[in-house]
């Protein structure tokens, strides 16, 4: 479709929004998320209401201008890079608490809400909103639903999707849908409020959300373990599970994450250990303690060399610092990494684990495994050069072959990241060919002329 005259597009939105810019240095600035893939906008939108938004939509959905939903650009996949240029729209400014509401236990924020902020908010309240990416402290909540972000948490308390109860969208002819509800349960019509958990920005522009919330737990209780072997973490996993406990974290550290860590933290982490598991347990302080014991229990009849709990908030945040330190300090090994978030079956997880070590071997790039194993969502992480040409290419390759063994072992492409640009290659080998059509069919009826996010999810 042919798109309409862009610098008109702009003086008319300048008209709505006062903060909009067209700086070569913002254009620069919003043009990549952390997949490092760049393309600049025409202009950045920074709107502060519903009422602009839909305004902006309005102005673009005219000249078939394209628009591109932002929160921090925290994004794994290429999500918030406006490649077809356009209006980028940070939503940044949108950052308010709208609503507490703690007796029908919800809040209502604006989509610029950074997600520890959120929880920083309701902690100094006694509740609790649980989906904690890694990347709590800069992600929004607008990305982390648009995314259907989850975290470690997510082995016990479930993703984004699982809380939110209602959205406000902007369409992409700038009208205005509320959809969802204020209590736990209603089932009138289709849940449209699902549709955008995760549609990347593809079908509206997130504009309030309401989040379910939980009273915060009394304690929580942090340990790690250490298993020479890596078989034996991977299996300490599905006994812990199945000895009834739910952890409220369940992470898997390999033992390359362990050296890079180490040699960027100097912390005397246990270098040849085969892997570690980063565990919390959280309740009433009697019932979080006596499942940590649990836990301590199975991990040493299940060949852990050690276990140390954390004896206080200090030492929980030092247990934490490693596993927070491994995507900084994987830059080590290579320049470029490719960072994949492929989920599989539980008793999958130790296939994925050997196989990636093969491909690691033949290739002689480094592989490097860690994450959420207690739902079975691991990080693999292609370690490369994107500078050396051939190198680059090899790692692409190897990324193909973690997807497909990936399907092999009846997982999902991403557990929590989405498609974006990166993985819109390989959608289909996961939801086929009517899957695809079927999704092109809702994105039509939503966005016929294609401006929300375009380039995205589909091949
Ligand atoms: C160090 C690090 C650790 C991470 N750990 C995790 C993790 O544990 N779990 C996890 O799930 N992810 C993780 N991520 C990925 C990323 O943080 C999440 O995908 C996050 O939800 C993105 O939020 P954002 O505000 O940065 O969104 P952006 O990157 O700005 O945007 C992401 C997508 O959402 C769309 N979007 C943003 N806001 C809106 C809106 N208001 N309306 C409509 N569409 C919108 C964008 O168009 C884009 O497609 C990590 C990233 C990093 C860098």
């Amino acid at each position: 479709m042919e798109r309409g005259n862009i610098q008109s597009a702009i003086d008319e939105i300048g008209k709505v929004c006062g903060h909009t810019t067209t700086d070569p240095a913002e254009l620069l600035l919003y043009s990549f998320d952390s997949a490092k893939i760049k393309h600049k906008p025409d202009c950045v939108v920074f709107p502060e209401s519903t009422e602009e938004v839909s305004e902006i939509v309005k102005i673009c959905a005219r000249r078939r201008i394209p628009v591109t939903a932002r929160g921090a650009g925290t994004g794994c996949i290429g999500g918030a890079v406006p490649v077809e240029g356009g209006a980028a729209l940070v939503l940044t400014k949108m950052n308010r608490i709208i609503a507490f509401n703690p007796d029908g236990l919800y809040v209502e924020v604006e989509p610029g809400i950074v997600n520890a902020e959120l929880s920083g908010f309701l902690e100094k309240r006694g509740f609790f909103y649980p989906p904690d990416p890694a990347s709590l402290k800069s992600s929004t909540i607008g990305g982390n639903v648009a995314t259907g972000a989850g975290g470690p948490s997510a082995v016990k308390y479930g993703v984004t999707g699982d809380y939110v109860m209602g959205l406000t969208v902007v369409l992409a002819d700038g009208s205005v849908l509320d959809t969802g509800i204020k209590t736990d349960k209603g089932v009138v019509g289709y849940d449209l409020k699902k549709l955008f958990v995760g549609s990347e920005g593809t079908l509206g522009i997130i504009t309030k959300i309401r989040l379910k919330i939980l009273p915060k737990p009394e304690a929580v209780v942090t340990a790690t373990a250490v298993f020479p072997e890596r078989k034996d973490a991977v299996s300490a996993v599905i006994a812990i599970l199945h000895k009834g406990i739910r952890p409220r974290t369940l992470e898997y550290i390999d033992r390359t994450a362990i050296r890079c860590v180490e040699g960027y933290l100097k912390a005397g982490l246990p270098v040849n250990a085969g892997a570690i598991l980063l565990m919390e347990t959280d309740g009433k302080t009697a019932d979080a303690e006596k499942e940590m014991d649990d836990i301590r229990e199975v991990c040493l009849a299940g060949g852990a060399e050690s276990l140390i709990i954390a004896e206080n908030r200090e030492e929980a945040e030092a247990q934490w610092k490693t596993r927070r330190s491994i995507s900084a300090s994987l830059n080590r090994l290579r320049p470029t990494k490719i960072n994949e978030d492929v989920t599989v079956p539980r008793n999958r997880i130790a296939e994925l684990m050997e196989r990636t070590a093969e491909m690691s071997e033949r290739t002689g790039l480094p592989i490097v495994n860690f994450g959420h194993a207690g739902d079975g969502n691991i990080h693999v992480n292609v370690m490369t050069d994107a500078n050396d040409a051939e190198e680059y290419e090899l790692a692409l390759k190897t990324v193909g072959e973690i997807l497909d063994l990936t399907l092999a072992l009846d997982g999902t492409l991403s557990g929590e990241h989405g498609i974006g640009i990166t993985k819109k290659p390989y959608i289909a080998r996961e939801i086929g060919a009517t899957g695809v059509k079927i999704s092109k069919a809702i994105k039509k009826a939503l966005d016929p002329d294609n401006i929300l996010n375009p380039g995205k999810i589909f091949p």
